[in-house]
């Protein structure tokens, strides 16, 4: 039996709280109570957009965005010269290492049609522990077919796809048309490298979008009156010379949340993932660590997690408790040695 108090990340901030936990479960939590050993006490970390095979690539990725992850690139000749059983064996590493970040929950866009899923599901087997995938999955080529979707929707959450202008205008309109038939979720990358138009992404129904890092102010209005979420992934985006405007985002009231992205350029660390956006927010204006928490937190609980993640039950991280601002010292500089213990609640 521990007893643990401290902070409490709730929905609107921290708050002290005292949580008595047996058996990794939380058994008794008090609000403004404070026995115990002194913790920070967060929710799991959700790790809201990842292509997890990319970890098959073992060499540093150099050239063009198109060069590293387009058609006929880098990432695409290793995926399909590499055997299932390699494929999964780097899966599940890649897993067993979010989970050592306190990631519980993952958004992972699957590519490479039925096969790719199952081959996920190989990699899921693999891990006794008890990490939650939304997985969204896509056509294995840039068409509309009604049967491999509903195929796929056995397997996945959603259709996740890849960006609007990397398809044909009338199929991408079907594929949306079907998911939703299908009454299932549809979410897209949007605006990574270059603009792409919202009205159209919108109109087709999207759950969430990923990137927006050459959106305009009024597309991010736009987003924000739709109550479309937005994902965002700055190291991805560093890595190919881009910047998402992360101050800008949230003045136009974007809910935003972080993802690791591609497996090959960044691993599952949301401490880093944290620290990298806050400072990039740092560099264009001005972010509170906070926020930066959230989106790493609550900000997906609230906007991502339905319809994709059922599961009522919650995942606390209990981190090391050290002084001063309990935000700002998670995100400039914790990492995987500050969690104390992982319980559920
Ligand atoms: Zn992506």
């Amino acid at each position: 039996m521990k007893r643990y108090n401290g902070p409490h990340l709730c929905e609107d901030g921290f708050k002290q709280a005292e949580f008595l936990v047996k058996e990794n479960e939380v058994k008794e939590y008090e609000s403004g109570g404070d026995e115990g050993e002194d913790a920070i006490i967060i929710p799991a970390f959700y790790n809201s957009h990842t292509h997890i095979a990319d970890s098959i690539v073992d060499e540093p990725p150099v050239g063009t965005l198109e060069e590293v992850v387009g058609p006929g690139g880098l990432k695409e000749k290793k995926l399909s010269s590499s055997s299932k059983d390699e494929l999964a064996s780097s899966m599940y590493d890649y897993l067993k290492d979010a989970l050592s970040y306190g990631v519980r929950y993952i958004f992972e866009f699957r590519e490479g049609g039925l096969e790719g899923l199952q081959t996920f599901e190989r990699a899921m087997e693999m891990i006794d522990d008890d990490i939650r995938p939304a997985v969204w999955g896509r056509p294995a080529r840039r068409e509309h077919d009604e049967k491999e979707l509903e195929e796929i929707l056995e397997h996945a959450s959603g259709i996740g796809l890849s960006a609007y202008r990397d398809w044909d205008e009338k199929q991408i309109k079907k594929v949306a048309k079907s998911t939703h038939k299908l009454d299932r979720p549809l979410a897209m990358h949007c605006s990574e490298d270059v603009r792409e138009p919202i009205e159209e992404v919108i109109d087709m129904g999207v759950h969430h979008l990923v990137h927006m890092v050459e959106a305009t102010e009024e597309d991010l209005l736009l987003c924000a009156e739709e109550d479309i979420p937005v994902v965002i992934c700055p190291r991805s985006n560093l890595f190919f010379g881009r910047m998402p405007d992360i101050p800008k985002m949230i003045r136009c009231g974007v809910n935003l949340s972080l993802g690791t992205d591609n497996a090959m350029i960044s691993d599952p660390n949301m401490f880093r993932e944290m620290e990298t956006a806050y400072r990039l927010g740092k560099l264009q204006g001005d972010v509170s660590p906070i926020d930066i928490l959230m989106m790493s937190t609550w900000n997906p609980r609230k906007s991502l997690k339905r319809p994709c993640i059922e599961e009522e039950e919650e995942t606390l991280l209990i981190l090391e408790k050290k002084k001063g601002d309990p935000a700002y010292n998670i995100i400039k500089g914790y990492s995987s040695r500050d969690i104390i213990d992982v319980v559920k609640w």
